[in-house]
Protein backbone atom coordinates (compact mmCIF):
# COMPACT_ATOMS: atom_id res chain seq x y z
CA UNK A 1 0.00 0.00 0.00
CA UNK A 2 1.37 3.35 -0.74
CA UNK A 3 1.25 6.41 1.18
CA UNK A 4 -1.43 8.13 -1.21
CA UNK A 5 -3.81 4.96 -0.66
CA UNK A 6 -2.93 4.57 3.00
CA UNK A 7 -4.24 8.38 3.32
CA UNK A 8 -7.28 8.02 1.51
CA UNK A 9 -8.12 4.34 3.24
CA UNK A 10 -7.56 5.77 6.38
CA UNK A 11 -8.52 9.41 6.23
CA UNK A 12 -9.22 9.71 10.63
CA UNK A 13 -9.46 7.63 13.64
CA UNK A 14 -12.92 6.58 12.68
CA UNK A 15 -12.28 4.86 9.58
CA UNK A 16 -9.69 2.98 11.45
CA UNK A 17 -11.57 2.16 14.50
CA UNK A 18 -14.28 0.70 11.94
CA UNK A 19 -11.61 -1.13 10.20
CA UNK A 20 -10.07 -2.93 13.34
CA UNK A 21 -13.92 -3.30 14.36
CA UNK A 22 -14.10 -5.27 10.74
CA UNK A 23 -11.02 -7.61 11.56
CA UNK A 24 -12.28 -8.40 15.58
CA UNK A 25 -15.67 -9.11 13.97
CA UNK A 26 -14.31 -11.79 11.38
CA UNK A 27 -11.75 -13.04 14.44
CA UNK A 28 -14.33 -13.21 16.96
CA UNK A 29 -14.25 -11.67 20.49
CA UNK A 30 -13.55 -13.69 23.70
CA UNK A 31 -15.46 -13.07 27.08
CA UNK A 32 -12.47 -12.65 29.50
CA UNK A 33 -15.17 -13.60 32.48
CA UNK A 34 -17.11 -16.70 30.86
CA UNK A 35 -14.93 -17.64 27.76
CA UNK A 36 -18.28 -17.12 25.45
CA UNK A 37 -17.35 -15.87 21.68
CA UNK A 38 -21.45 -14.31 21.38
CA UNK A 39 -21.40 -10.77 21.67
CA UNK A 40 -23.14 -7.80 20.71
CA UNK A 41 -22.34 -5.16 19.97
CA UNK A 42 -23.36 -1.43 21.73
CA UNK A 43 -22.65 1.21 19.45
CA UNK A 44 -23.12 3.90 21.30
CA UNK A 45 -20.37 2.53 23.41
CA UNK A 46 -17.97 1.52 21.03
CA UNK A 47 -18.17 -1.64 23.66
CA UNK A 48 -18.90 -5.48 22.53
CA UNK A 49 -21.38 -6.84 25.36
CA UNK A 50 -21.60 -10.93 26.06
CA UNK A 51 -24.89 -12.57 25.61
CA UNK A 52 -24.29 -14.80 27.85
CA UNK A 53 -22.75 -12.87 31.12
CA UNK A 54 -23.44 -9.64 29.93
CA UNK A 55 -19.76 -8.28 30.47
CA UNK A 56 -18.21 -6.01 28.16
CA UNK A 57 -15.50 -5.00 26.77
CA UNK A 58 -13.32 -2.46 24.57
CA UNK A 59 -12.73 -2.57 20.97
CA UNK A 60 -9.42 -2.51 22.29
CA UNK A 61 -9.22 -5.05 24.98
CA UNK A 62 -7.57 -8.35 24.13
CA UNK A 63 -5.59 -6.73 21.20
CA UNK A 64 -2.16 -5.89 21.38
CA UNK A 65 -3.46 -2.11 21.52
CA UNK A 66 -5.18 -2.36 25.08
CA UNK A 67 -2.91 -0.86 27.21
CA UNK A 68 -2.12 1.75 24.55
CA UNK A 69 -3.81 5.04 25.02
CA UNK A 70 -2.49 6.00 21.25
CA UNK A 71 -4.79 6.97 19.25
CA UNK A 72 -5.69 4.04 16.47
CA UNK A 73 -4.62 5.67 13.84
CA UNK A 74 -1.05 6.06 15.52
CA UNK A 75 -0.86 2.15 15.10
CA UNK A 76 -2.02 2.33 11.30
CA UNK A 77 0.70 4.73 10.71
CA UNK A 78 2.97 2.92 12.56
CA UNK A 79 2.02 -0.75 10.70
CA UNK A 80 2.09 0.86 7.56
CA UNK A 81 5.69 2.71 8.09
CA UNK A 82 7.48 -0.55 9.14
CA UNK A 83 5.25 -3.05 6.68
CA UNK A 84 5.92 -0.47 3.98
CA UNK A 85 9.98 -1.17 3.53
CA UNK A 86 12.35 -3.88 4.43
CA UNK A 87 14.70 -1.54 6.43
CA UNK A 88 13.03 0.02 10.03
CA UNK A 89 12.52 2.72 11.69
CA UNK A 90 13.46 4.54 14.60
CA UNK A 91 11.11 5.60 17.40
CA UNK A 92 12.41 8.74 17.17
CA UNK A 93 11.86 9.00 13.29
CA UNK A 94 8.38 7.67 14.17
CA UNK A 95 7.46 10.31 16.39
CA UNK A 96 8.82 12.79 14.34
CA UNK A 97 6.53 11.74 11.63
CA UNK A 98 3.48 11.44 13.53
CA UNK A 99 3.90 14.81 15.45
CA UNK A 100 3.45 13.26 18.80
CA UNK A 101 5.02 15.25 21.43
CA UNK A 102 6.03 12.21 23.94
CA UNK A 103 8.81 9.67 22.75
CA UNK A 104 7.71 6.81 25.47
CA UNK A 105 4.60 6.08 23.99
CA UNK A 106 5.91 5.73 20.69
CA UNK A 107 8.80 3.87 21.32
CA UNK A 108 6.33 1.37 23.72
CA UNK A 109 4.29 0.95 20.32
CA UNK A 110 6.77 -0.28 18.11
CA UNK A 111 7.99 -2.65 20.38
CA UNK A 112 4.54 -4.21 20.97
CA UNK A 113 4.41 -4.39 17.21
CA UNK A 114 7.94 -6.14 16.97
CA UNK A 115 6.67 -8.90 20.08
CA UNK A 116 3.25 -9.60 17.77
CA UNK A 117 5.58 -10.46 14.80
CA UNK A 118 7.73 -12.14 17.19
CA UNK A 119 4.77 -14.35 18.33
CA UNK A 120 2.82 -14.45 15.06
CA UNK A 121 6.68 -16.05 13.71
CA UNK A 122 6.64 -18.29 16.98
CA UNK A 123 3.47 -20.33 15.64
CA UNK A 124 5.79 -21.64 12.92
CA UNK A 125 8.44 -23.94 13.13
CA UNK A 126 11.31 -24.58 10.68
CA UNK A 127 11.55 -27.44 8.62
CA UNK A 128 13.54 -29.64 5.66
CA UNK A 129 17.43 -28.56 5.73
CA UNK A 130 18.19 -26.15 7.81
CA UNK A 131 21.25 -24.58 8.19
CA UNK A 132 22.14 -23.20 12.00
CA UNK A 133 24.88 -20.64 13.10
CA UNK A 134 25.34 -18.41 15.66
CA UNK A 135 26.19 -14.69 15.39
CA UNK A 136 27.47 -12.06 17.33
CA UNK A 137 25.43 -8.41 17.74
CA UNK A 138 26.52 -5.68 18.57
CA UNK A 139 24.65 -3.64 21.99
CA UNK A 140 25.10 -1.46 24.51
CA UNK A 141 26.94 -2.25 27.29
CA UNK A 142 25.01 -3.26 30.01
CA UNK A 143 24.70 -0.08 33.01
CA UNK A 144 26.38 -1.97 35.64
CA UNK A 145 28.92 -3.79 33.54
CA UNK A 146 30.69 -0.21 32.13
CA UNK A 147 33.11 -0.07 34.60
CA UNK A 148 34.70 -3.78 33.82
CA UNK A 149 37.11 -3.26 31.28
CA UNK A 150 35.48 -4.41 27.57
CA UNK A 151 37.15 -8.04 26.30
CA UNK A 152 37.83 -7.70 22.53
CA UNK A 153 35.54 -9.61 20.14
CA UNK A 154 33.52 -13.07 20.60
CA UNK A 155 32.32 -13.01 24.64
CA UNK A 156 33.03 -8.87 24.82
CA UNK A 157 30.53 -7.01 26.88
CA UNK A 158 29.22 -5.63 23.76
CA UNK A 159 28.42 -8.25 21.61
CA UNK A 160 25.01 -10.11 22.31
CA UNK A 161 24.93 -13.52 21.09
CA UNK A 162 22.31 -14.80 18.44
CA UNK A 163 21.20 -18.34 17.52
CA UNK A 164 20.50 -18.00 13.82
CA UNK A 165 18.41 -20.48 11.42
CA UNK A 166 17.38 -20.89 8.03
CA UNK A 167 15.72 -23.13 5.64
CA UNK A 168 17.84 -23.81 3.41
CA UNK A 169 15.76 -25.62 -0.24
CA UNK A 170 17.27 -27.00 -2.74
CA UNK A 171 15.18 -26.14 -5.63
CA UNK A 172 14.76 -28.89 -8.60
CA UNK A 173 15.82 -27.37 -11.68
CA UNK A 174 17.13 -24.82 -10.75
CA UNK A 175 20.13 -23.38 -10.13
CA UNK A 176 21.99 -19.87 -9.09
CA UNK A 177 24.32 -17.63 -10.53
CA UNK A 178 27.16 -19.84 -9.27
CA UNK A 179 25.17 -22.87 -9.57
CA UNK A 180 25.61 -23.60 -5.41
CA UNK A 181 23.48 -21.65 -3.55
CA UNK A 182 19.78 -23.14 -2.75
CA UNK A 183 17.11 -21.23 -1.70
CA UNK A 184 16.05 -19.84 1.82
CA UNK A 185 12.66 -20.15 2.87
CA UNK A 186 12.05 -18.74 6.38
CA UNK A 187 14.39 -17.76 8.88
CA UNK A 188 14.97 -17.49 12.58
CA UNK A 189 16.70 -15.83 15.13
CA UNK A 190 17.04 -16.26 18.63
CA UNK A 191 18.71 -14.18 21.69
CA UNK A 192 20.92 -16.95 23.76
CA UNK A 193 22.36 -16.46 27.14
CA UNK A 194 25.16 -18.06 25.90
CA UNK A 195 27.01 -21.00 23.26
CA UNK A 196 26.34 -24.37 26.09
CA UNK A 197 24.78 -27.03 24.43
CA UNK A 198 22.07 -27.69 27.21
CA UNK A 199 21.09 -23.88 25.90
CA UNK A 200 21.10 -24.34 22.61
CA UNK A 201 19.21 -27.32 22.23
CA UNK A 202 16.24 -26.65 23.51
CA UNK A 203 15.50 -23.80 21.73
CA UNK A 204 16.72 -25.60 18.53
CA UNK A 205 14.19 -28.07 19.92
CA UNK A 206 10.87 -25.50 19.96
CA UNK A 207 11.56 -23.77 17.17
CA UNK A 208 12.34 -26.76 14.59
CA UNK A 209 10.53 -29.93 13.22
CA UNK A 210 11.76 -33.21 14.29
CA UNK A 211 11.63 -34.64 10.51
CA UNK A 212 14.59 -31.59 9.85
CA UNK A 213 17.93 -32.07 8.78
CA UNK A 214 20.18 -29.58 9.97
CA UNK A 215 23.33 -28.50 8.51
CA UNK A 216 26.18 -26.81 11.33
CA UNK A 217 29.90 -26.58 11.93
CA UNK A 218 31.43 -29.18 14.07
CA UNK A 219 31.42 -26.75 17.46
CA UNK A 220 30.48 -28.17 21.63
CA UNK A 221 27.67 -26.40 20.99
CA UNK A 222 25.45 -28.47 18.92
CA UNK A 223 26.41 -31.67 20.17
CA UNK A 224 22.91 -32.91 21.19
CA UNK A 225 21.24 -31.64 18.22
CA UNK A 226 21.61 -35.28 16.50
CA UNK A 227 18.96 -36.21 19.12
CA UNK A 228 15.83 -33.83 18.61
CA UNK A 229 15.72 -33.95 14.63
CA UNK A 230 16.09 -36.46 11.78
CA UNK A 231 19.69 -36.02 11.00
CA UNK A 232 22.79 -33.17 11.85
CA UNK A 233 24.89 -32.81 9.89
CA UNK A 234 27.78 -31.40 11.42
CA UNK A 235 30.98 -29.97 9.49
CA UNK A 236 34.24 -28.44 9.96
CA UNK A 237 33.67 -25.80 8.59
CA UNK A 238 37.11 -23.96 8.34
CA UNK A 239 36.47 -20.03 9.09
CA UNK A 240 36.90 -18.76 5.48
CA UNK A 241 34.55 -21.32 4.29
CA UNK A 242 31.62 -20.33 6.34
CA UNK A 243 29.70 -17.97 4.13
CA UNK A 244 29.69 -20.23 1.65
CA UNK A 245 28.68 -23.53 3.25
CA UNK A 246 26.04 -21.92 5.38
CA UNK A 247 25.49 -18.82 3.45
CA UNK A 248 21.72 -18.16 4.44
CA UNK A 249 22.32 -17.70 8.16
CA UNK A 250 25.26 -15.49 7.12
CA UNK A 251 23.61 -13.31 4.89
CA UNK A 252 20.92 -12.99 7.16
CA UNK A 253 23.24 -12.23 9.78
CA UNK A 254 24.66 -9.44 7.54
CA UNK A 255 21.77 -8.14 6.60
CA UNK A 256 20.33 -8.08 9.94
CA UNK A 257 23.29 -6.13 11.33
CA UNK A 258 23.38 -3.56 8.43
CA UNK A 259 19.66 -2.87 9.21
CA UNK A 260 20.44 -2.48 13.08
CA UNK A 261 23.08 -0.43 12.28
CA UNK A 262 21.43 1.97 9.72
CA UNK A 263 18.53 2.56 12.02
CA UNK A 264 18.34 1.66 15.26
CA UNK A 265 21.93 2.55 17.25
CA UNK A 266 22.85 1.85 20.98
CA UNK A 267 20.90 -1.28 21.35
CA UNK A 268 20.28 -2.48 24.66
CA UNK A 269 20.64 -6.25 24.66
CA UNK A 270 17.30 -6.76 26.43
CA UNK A 271 15.71 -5.36 23.09
CA UNK A 272 17.84 -6.84 20.44
CA UNK A 273 15.29 -9.85 20.38
CA UNK A 274 12.65 -7.25 19.08
CA UNK A 275 14.09 -5.85 16.32
CA UNK A 276 15.59 -9.46 15.45
CA UNK A 277 11.55 -10.68 15.68
CA UNK A 278 10.82 -7.32 12.81
CA UNK A 279 13.79 -8.43 10.68
CA UNK A 280 12.78 -11.99 10.46
CA UNK A 281 8.64 -11.54 10.04
CA UNK A 282 9.18 -9.01 7.15
CA UNK A 283 12.05 -11.64 5.75
CA UNK A 284 9.81 -14.66 6.35
CA UNK A 285 6.79 -12.36 4.50
CA UNK A 286 8.83 -10.61 1.57
CA UNK A 287 6.89 -11.42 -1.41
CA UNK A 288 3.11 -10.32 0.56
CA UNK A 289 3.76 -6.77 -1.06
CA UNK A 290 0.37 -4.90 -0.16
CA UNK A 291 -1.34 -7.68 2.57
CA UNK A 292 1.36 -7.46 4.90
CA UNK A 293 -0.60 -4.31 6.38
CA UNK A 294 -3.50 -6.11 6.87
CA UNK A 295 -1.59 -9.48 7.70
CA UNK A 296 0.09 -7.64 10.79
CA UNK A 297 -3.00 -5.65 11.77
CA UNK A 298 -5.02 -9.40 12.34
CA UNK A 299 -1.55 -10.74 14.04
CA UNK A 300 -2.17 -7.49 16.39
CA UNK A 301 -6.15 -8.36 17.29
CA UNK A 302 -5.31 -11.85 17.97
CA UNK A 303 -1.95 -10.55 20.02
CA UNK A 304 -1.74 -12.92 23.00
CA UNK A 305 -1.22 -10.73 26.13
ZN1 LIG B 1 -19.24 -13.68 29.03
Amino acid sequence: MNLLNFIAQFPDEESCKLKFKEIRDIIGVFCPKCKGFEHYWKKDKWQYECKKCKTRVTLRSGTAMQSSKLPLRYWFVAIHLLTSTKKSFSALEVQRQLGHNRYEPVWAMLHKLREVMGQRDGKYELSGEIELDDGFFSTETIEEEKDKPLKCGRGSQKKTKVLVMAESKEIEGETSKNGKTPKVGYIKMKVIEDLKAETITPIVNDNVSEKSILLTDNSNSYTDLKDIVLEHKAQIIPKEKIEEMLPWVHIAISNAKRMLLDIHHDIKPEFLQNYLNEYCYKFNRRYYGEALFDRLLKACVTNEN
